[in-house]
């Protein structure tokens, strides 16, 4: 792969709307992407395999709980830095941003905020290091954008309870040591219930075959009457609202990371357009190629400054669920139109691991899809304008 010379686009002074110590994060975050992601993450996306010597890193930069308070091993850090650590980290690899979300927004949130006082400390230190990997499983082979449908069950056994089900398409599975679990109660209320690797019955197929977030692994969680202790159901939340919660932080953190991959593809086309000699002249001189460029960067300016209110609205308390669908399907989306038109602008060059942006455009489908697809996003932001519901 060709060296790292990223240069972020800033066309509004975004950076005037940051404080000090988001600059500080997003800039140490940068420049460990730079280090320890460019050099390596094309080979492991080829081979498909995530690169676990990135995890003391990613713990490093406060990738891994970024607003968990320093007191259970979190980064202590606002909403605005947890964005800004998505970013970057996306700027690299929309894959290792997904290990990062699971663990932060989908493993630690649910543990913090749901969880009593002797779950947050047996399991956010761990997980904050990087000691611990965790997994989140809510989807199903039968229920993907239908959650509340699901059939993974769990029954009250006395001193424990057994959990019966399956998950799928659930990141970092094949080495959690912890997964996180939606299941129904016999009354067919939602609960989360913390499983560990070693239970009896538990386990984690790998996934393959994928040719998206390759440098991501993925994998199903299955579960055949598992005992799982009673001590480990979360007991502070249940019902669908639960793992809804957690997917507005995990949500929030995709609208800043697609625009991580977004710049990456926009700054490598920028730089190709100018280098690369057609017709006696660089790319870049001709009308066609301006156009998409300039369209990129307004689609990124806007994206940053839906990203950046947003993110003050969550940090002082007021994003709703569906201001947030908004902002990942519209971030998401962006980024999937500036990868494939960058990807063009590359020509040959652009579908080879010379470059980064093939591997982002096929990343940018799973980002599209998961936590909520496109669609879905869509129909959450015509209920709320409408307050007519178009999902059944
Ligand atoms: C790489 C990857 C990693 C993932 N990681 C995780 C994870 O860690 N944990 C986890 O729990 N899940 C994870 N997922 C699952 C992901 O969240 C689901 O794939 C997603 O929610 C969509 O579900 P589905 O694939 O079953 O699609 P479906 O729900 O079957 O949807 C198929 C199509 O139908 C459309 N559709 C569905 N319902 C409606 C409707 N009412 N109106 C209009 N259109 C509709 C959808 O928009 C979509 O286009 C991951 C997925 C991928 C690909």
């Amino acid at each position: 792969m060709k060296p790292d010379l990223f240069q972020a686009p800033d066309y509004y002074n975004i950076d005037e709307l940051l404080n000090d110590e988001h600059r500080l994060v997003r800039d140490a975050a940068r420049e460990w992407v730079k280090r320890e992601v460019s050099p390596i993450i094309e080979e492991y996306a080829q081979k498909a395999e995530f690169p676990k010597q990135i995890i003391n890193g990613l713990a490093e930069i406060g990738a891994f709980g970024p607003y968990i308070p320093a007191e259970y091993g979190g980064a202590g850090l606002d909403q605005i830095s947890y964005g800004l650590i998505m970013q970057e980290i996306e700027r690299g690899d929309s894959g290792v941003r997904s290990t990062a979300s699971v663990q932060s927004s989908l493993v630690m949130y649910p543990i913090w905020k749901y969880g009593n006082e002797a779950q947050r400390q047996k399991f956010l230190p761990k997980l904050a290091s990087g000691e611990w990997m965790g997994s989140f499983g809510l989807t199903e082979p039968d229920h993907g954008s239908n959650p509340a449908g699901m059939t993974t069950n769990f029954k009250d056994m006395g001193d424990h309870y057994l959990l019966n089900g399956a998950k799928m398409w659930i990141s970092n599975a094949p080495f959690c040591q912890v997964a996180v679990v939606w299941a129904k109660s016999e009354e067919g209320r939602i609960h989360g219930l913390i499983v560990e690797r070693g239970m009896e019955g538990f386990t984690t197929p790998e996934t393959h075959n994928k040719w998206s977030l390759r440098a991501s692994s993925t994998g199903e969680l299955i579960f055949d009457n598992v005992k799982v202790p009673k001590e480990n159901l979360l007991p502070n939340k249940s019902g669908l609202g639960a793992p809804l919660g957690c997917l507005d932080s995990a949500r929030y953190g995709i609208a800043w990371g697609a625009i991580g991959a977004a710049m990456d593809c926009y700054d490598t086309a920028l730089r190709y357009s100018k280098e690369r000699m057609q017709f006696g002249k660089p790319i870049g001189q001709f009308q066609l190629q301006q156009k998409k460029l300039a369209e990129m960067i307004t689609e990124i300016t806007k994206a940053q400054l839906l990203a950046w209110r947003l993110g003050v609205m969550r940090e002082n308390g007021t994003a709703t669920s569906a201001q947030i669908s908004m902002a990942k399907r519209n971030n998401v989306d962006m980024a999937i139109t500036i990868a494939r038109d960058a990807r063009q602008m590359l020509g040959g060059m652009g579908i080879t691991g010379e470059y980064s942006i093939m591997r982002h455009s096929m990343n940018l489908e799973s980002v599209i899809t998961y936590e909520g697809t496109h669609d879905i996003h869509l129909l959450i932001t015509g209920l709320d304008i409408t307050g007519l519901s178009a999902f059944k």
